[in-house]
């Protein structure tokens, strides 16, 4: 938290960074140009290479290798960022979270409209 004496520690950085990556697939374009596409894949690209947490940023590495980022839309990018994150909640041991949600949990709010 923001009155932490120590500087942010793995799990405070994962989840503010987390937030950022799941809110920037959330609000990417459903129909992306060009220019757009190639930002977010050197964003993401960047993001692999400097993200200073070493274990995780050489995992995430790897599995980009494996999946590279779908940047051809909102939900294609959303879906590839859940999934990754998917990956890492596995090799953590927390749950795996539906990615059929991930919208609802980024961008729109429940459905039951409890947030309205
Ligand atoms: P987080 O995992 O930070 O999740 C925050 C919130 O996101 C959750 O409360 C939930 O509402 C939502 N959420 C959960 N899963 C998903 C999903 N699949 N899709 C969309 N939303 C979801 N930590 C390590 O110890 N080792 C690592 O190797 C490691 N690698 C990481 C790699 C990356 C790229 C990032 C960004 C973080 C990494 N972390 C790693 C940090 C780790 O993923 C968590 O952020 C940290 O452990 C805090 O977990 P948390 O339980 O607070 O929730």
């Amino acid at each position: 938290s923001i009155n932490a004496p120590c500087p942010l520690m793995r799990d405070d950085l994962g989840r503010a960074s987390w937030s950022l990556l799941h809110t920037m697939a959330a609000y990417y374009p459903n129909e992306p140009k060009k220019e757009e596409q190639q930002s977010m894949k050197q964003f993401i690209n960047s993001f692999s290479k400097l993200f200073p947490c070493p274990e995780c940023r050489t995992d995430f590495q790897e599995e980009m290798i494996k999946s590279p980022p779908d940047v051809s839309s909102c939900i294609g990018l959303s879906t590839w960022m859940c999934e990754q994150h998917n990956i890492v909640n596995k090799k953590l041991g927390k749950p795996e979270f539906d990615c059929k949600r991930v919208l609802e949990r980024w961008k729109d709010g429940p459905t039951d409209g409890s947030c309205d």
